[in-house]
């Protein structure tokens, strides 16, 4: 007895003490848009260390007073290029030496948390993993950064040829090796290349054998698989490969996307921000590898069958359309213009536009259960914007606060 009174004074003590040393933070919203599917007006929200602990009714006072606001958990985009930037000269620079490389990044990371973006999947290069860490040692604002640290397609292992002769293809067991590396490296997943670029005309340029290889290496080393695939025979290719998402498909057909709701693969289409940025900015891409007038006629092209694409994707049940932008130099900071694309081009209802950047990213990142909703146990990613995005999309341009787990980087 004594000793259960003991250990119940020395514990209301301590729990007095860190109550005096740390109130929790409170926010108090106008509306509460929950991502996934919810929404509820005048709540407070309280924190508990870098987590959301509640949701309820209060009338005291609060650390952030948001009543005039809209909060939603902070955006996920699924499909990033951190590092891609404009050199001194203006011009896209496709090489650039590491220190410029993360320069740019460090720039386009925090112009990308600034516009309510808290956690990015980059696809990806090696770069990302000294860019994450100096964001983290010099507490340098930006998302949450997931990677590949590098990129495979149907060379990727084989022995280089002579100089100037066409790079051989890969064998599988070279491939698989390729995929064994990069996880060594760091890869928290793996992007291949099953189609050439949309500017090339977007054709399978992995076997069939190969996609086999690199998808079932990952899934045996325990990896996500991004595939880039524009044709529809590249995307049914890499579904039955048993590859696990789907990126652009501007190509893709009814066939394909049934076949990726069934399969349970998540589908992210790009079709509001990365065509129509390199287009805006042409002049600084122009000349550069495969951006000739040709890959500029083909992307114009890409933008109007991108959105009757997307149109019927919303129209296939079960299919789970996720949030990726493409971003690249240009692009960062403003990827949420897919967003309001996706609804005012794609028709796509407002609250499903949320969900798929916020609750449904999540889940195809396996983060689910962390990220990606407000709800009690999540990491306190909160993101605040002036007006009602449910009546108009345009409102999540106008971010006035940004939270990463509970570290405030944006309030009024
Ligand atoms: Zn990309």
């Amino acid at each position: 007895m004594t000793r259960v009174l003991l250990a119940l004074t020395c514990c209301t003590v301590a729990l007095a003490a860190a109550a005096q040393s740390t109130q929790p933070v409170t926010i108090r919203v106008g509306r509460l848009i929950d991502g996934k599917g919810g929404s509820q007006q005048n709540v407070v929200i309280t924190l508990n260390g870098s987590k959301i602990a509640s949701i309820g009714k209060s009338n005291g006072p609060v650390t952030y007073d948001l009543s005039m606001y809209t909060l939603l958990p902070g955006f996920i985009d699924v499909h990033v290029h951190p590092s891609w930037h404009f050199g001194p000269d203006g011009r896209y620079q496709a090489g650039g030496s590491p220190e410029e490389r993360l320069q740019g990044g460090i720039d386009n990371m925090k112009a990308t948390v600034m516009g309510g973006f808290t956690t990015v999947q980059s696809v990806g290069e090696p770069g990302d993993i000294t860019l994450r860490k100096k964001l983290q040692d010099d507490t340098l604002p930006g998302p949450r950064i997931i990677t590949s640290a590098g990129q495979i397609n149907e060379s990727s292992g084989a022995a280089r040829g002579q100089r100037g002769a066409p790079r051989q293809l890969a064998t599988p067991d070279q491939l698989r090796e390729a995929v064994k590396n990069l996880k060594a490296n760091g890869a928290e997943l793996i992007k291949l290349f099953a189609s050439a670029s949309i500017r090339d005309g977007g054709k399978q340029t992995m076997t069939d054998e190969q996609l086999q290889a690199v998808c079932g290496e990952a899934k045996d080393l325990g990896l996500r698989t991004l595939v880039h695939a524009h044709s529809a025979e590249s995307i049914k290719a890499s579904v039955l490969a048993g590859c696990g998402e789907i990126e652009h498909g501007v190509f893709a057909n009814q066939e394909v996307m049934n076949l990726m709701a069934e399969k349970g693969v998540y589908f992210d289409p790009n079709i509001g921000l990365v065509l129509q940025n390199y287009i805006e900015h042409k002049a600084q891409y122009l000349g550069i590898g495969n951006y000739t007038e040709e890959g500029f006629a083909a992307m114009e092209k890409a933008i109007p069958l991108n959105y009757e694409m997307f149109k019927k994707a919303l129209a296939t049940p079960r299919l789970k359309i996720v949030y990726g932008t493409d971003a690249v130099a240009g692009a960062h900071g403003r990827n949420i213009e897919e967003a309001v694309v996706r609804v005012q081009k794609g028709g796509q209802k407002p609250m499903d536009a949320i969900v798929s950047l916020t609750s449904l990213s999540a889940e195809s990142l396996g983060m689910k259960n962390a990220i990606g909703a407000v709800a009690p146990g999540l990491e306190a990613d909160l993101v605040a914007v002036d007006g009602d995005p449910l009546s108009d999309i345009t409102a999540l341009r106008k971010v006035v606060f940004v939270m990463r787990g509970a570290t405030a980087l944006k309030h009024p």
